[in-house]
């Protein structure tokens, strides 16, 4: 353990025991060494002076100098403020407190030159400053020009440990008589990728001589950051690669053949074929494969999953199919038995709501090697569910699952099955590569051809009836219609008026017996799911009102209009995965986006992004602009959130950078015999353990 860093924060200069308790409460920090990585989010400039009249609204922080010639108490009680009037000589600014100000009284002295900080505001057109700090000239000329500004809580400012306080105690702390900071990657690393020593890097960030400076040791620790973040995920796929044999399979596919020449309802894409080429290298290859097909909604996935399940049947083994909700999982089973039922192979669907007796049937022909895919939900993973033997595990909607769910599926084979996970959600490759970094990737780019693009529209509410009468053309016309409405996920009980409201308004406006408009959401019976989903897909059904259970995976080519209530409510990559429900036949398909006339900014970004574009891959790039990575699915579990420096988006290639290091290292020395301190590091790295045990 290295002694500077790992020393508690109470015991530097500056903090104490009581400050440094807030900082413990309010921002998890008890090491010099945390300390250290609560990186400013912004600096500001005191080189320069502005002049009251140079104040306008655009006005960021600002220093000005001058001295205050008045001072004021106002109000009483809880209206209680301290207004100062400073002037620069040229013109006067009031300075307004609301909290402290038995403090800033006696520290304020009329007349005597001072420096103040702030951000201005305006007041019936009037600029005033309020809790700007204070600073006497002579302090200001020793202080560093760029300085550092650090993120802090309420409760802090209260208690007067603010920005100020904590960049003196960085001051105190990278000055520090004993600082001590290990370099901890080699030398050779270092020069190779153009890194400042660590030492340096964290005096540079918090005590920055120029822009240059701030910039270098920012990418230093964006490095790092990326290096951790990356390497655990490498380091599996590497391990796997070398131990993990898998069930080798042959080339020759009697029923993928007779299936491809004879019954494939359509010719595949280029994409497809080329997936397909790369997922039968593996399966040839001798070792176990583990693959990510990421593809648009409506790209065909399903197909190509199908086609693999195939390979496994001609080589004698079972495969599961995993979707992540019960009426996808009904879905698959359904189209799926069409396609199997012509080439003779027997399909089982099992969920959580499959009968105690209709589970016996399955358990049965699972173990005598019947049934050669069962497609269900994650009932799939529990413990009595055995196969004869397991050769191929897919899970569909990928993101919805924990890693932990897919390691448990693929347990179920007596040798290791091949894995290949699909997803939609459409992230941009650097981030996938993060993500599902210890798998092979693989991608449809491409869609299948006479797909239209969807025309998207956004509407307020009160457009509501000329969207229905249009929908009631295209219903002429012999289309299809979905109407989403939001916040019904299966527990929200809540909001179920909404939905019902909706679904009567439409009986209304679409009568029976001329129209039918039925209902679909997560808390109706197994077997209503079941029939509503088929009625829908056999064009019985006009209308599907429904909750996003209908978010991911469904497929009813004939459907080509897609309304969605209270759009929104809805992130951008659910509003994509939504629409994609239409565009999946050769018609002309349209999304309509209604929502109220009071929108967010963010709001009206969302809905503007989906109106301008189809492509996934562009809204996502927007989505993490909008929200940042944290909230897109499946990222939490990867350490992703622990990222605080670097961004995916923006520092693509210092990813990228931070890879070829790590394959550097693990190809070169796979011991660490000569990256000691690195392994020492990673050794105490906190969570780092955890990180193992996920990839
Ligand atoms: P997703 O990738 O979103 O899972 P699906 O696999 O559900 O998409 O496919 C969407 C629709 O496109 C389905 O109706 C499917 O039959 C059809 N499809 C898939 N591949 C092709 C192709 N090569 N040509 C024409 N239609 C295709
Ligand atoms: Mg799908």
């Amino acid at each position: 353990m290295n002694e500077f860093l790992s020393s508690d924060i109470k015991f530097l200069k500056g903090l104490g025991p009581v400050r440094a308790e807030i900082l413990n409460k309010e921002l998890g920090l008890f090491t010099f060494e945390d300390l250290l990585h609560h990186f400013p989010f912004r600096y500001v400039d005191r080189s320069k002076f502005y002049k009251i009249r140079e104040i306008d609204h655009e006005s960021s922080y600002i220093q000005l100098k001058g001295k205050i010639i008045r001072l004021q108490e106002l109000g009483d009680k809880r209206s209680r403020r301290l207004l100062a009037t400073f002037s620069d000589g040229e013109q006067q600014l009031e300075l307004l407190w609301f909290k402290g100000i038995k403090w800033i009284k006696s520290n304020i002295k009329i007349g005597e030159e001072i420096v103040i900080f702030g951000k201005p505001s305006f007041y019936r057109g009037k600029a005033n400053m309020s809790h700007p700090e204070l600073d006497t000239v002579a302090n200001r000329q020793k202080s560093a020009p760029l300085e550092a500004v650090y993120h802090t809580t309420e409760m802090m400012k209260t208690r007067r440990v603010e920005s100020k306080a904590i960049r003196q105690v960085m001051t105190n702390l990278v000055n520090h008589t004993n600082y001590n900071v290990p370099e901890i990657f080699s030398e050779e690393m270092c020069q190779k990728y153009k890194l400042i020593p660590r030492a340096k890097a964290f005096k540079y960030i918090h005590q920055p001589p120029s822009h240059r400076h701030i910039e270098a040791a920012q990418y230093r620790f964006k490095f790092e950051e990326l290096f951790f973040l990356q390497l655990p995920f490498i380091n599996q796929k590497v391990n796997r690669k070398e131990a993990a044999t898998g069930i080798s399979f042959s080339s020759k596919n009697p029923k993928f053949e007779d299936f491809v020449t004879n019954h494939l309802p359509f010719s595949l894409t280029g994409a497809q074929e080329r997936v397909l080429r790369e997922i039968k290298t593996d399966l040839c290859s001798g070792q176990q494969m583990n693959r990510l097909l990421q593809g648009d909604v409506g790209s065909g996935k399903t197909i190509v999953a199908f086609l693999n399940v195939m390979m496994a049947v001609d080589n004698g083994y079972q495969a599961s199919l995993m979707a992540p909700t019960e009426i996808l999982a009904i879905q698959h089973y359904i189209g799926l038995k069409e396609l199997a039922e012509k080439i003779d192979l027997e399909i089982g669907l099992l969920t959580g709501s499959t009968t105690t007796k209709q589970r016996r049937i399955l358990h049965e022909k699972l173990q005598n090697g019947e049934i050669k895919l069962l497609v269900g939900t994650h009932a799939l993973i529990e413990n009595v569910v055995q196969f004869q033997n397991l050769g191929l595990v897919i899970i569909d909607e990928q993101h919805r699952f924990g890693v932990a769910q897919r390691a448990k599926l693929q347990d179920k084979g007596k040798e290791s099955p091949h894995v290949l996970v699909m997803t939609a959600t459409p992230i941009p490759r650097t981030l996938a590569m993060s993500v599902y970094g210890d798998l092979d990737y693989s991608v449809i780019d491409e869609m299948p051809a006479g797909r239209k693009a969807i025309k998207t529209a956004h509407r307020f509410g009160f457009a509501r009836e000329k969207v229905w009468q249009f929908m009631k053309e295209e219903i002429a016309r012999g289309r299809q219609a979905y109407v989403v409405y939001p916040l019904i996920e299966e527990s929200e009980t809540l909001h179920y008026k909404d939905l019902n409201n909706g679904y009567d308004e439409l009986l209304h406006f679409f009568p029976r017996p001329e129209y039918q408009v039925e209902m679909l959401h997560g808390k109706m019976k197994p077997a209503d799911k079941e029939a509503k989903m088929r009625d829908f897909a056999a064009g019985k059904t006009n209308i599907l009102v429904s909750t996003t259970v209908i978010e991911v995976g469904i497929n009813v080519p004939n459907a080509s209009i897609m309304i969605i209530e209270s759009a929104e409510k809805f992130g951008l990559s659910q509003l994509h995965q939504l629409r994609g429900r239409v565009g999946r036949g050769a018609e002309q398909s349209y999304c309509i986006l209604l929502s109220s006339k009071k929108l967010s900014e963010n709001g009206k970004t969302r809905l503007k992004a989906m109106v301008n574009t189809t492509s996934g891959f562009e809204l996502s790039e927007i989505d993490m602009q909008l929200r940042g990575f944290g909230d897109i699915a499946g990222t939490r579990q990867s350490g992703l959130d622990q990222l605080k420096l670097a961004s995916l988006s923006s520092d693509a290639h210092i990813a990228d950078e931070a890879r070829k290091a790590i394959v550097e290292l693990l190809t070169n020395d796979p011991d660490y015999t000569h990256h000691q301190s690195l392994k020492h590091f990673m050794k105490n790295k906190s969570g780092y353990k955890d990180w193992e045990k996920i990839a």
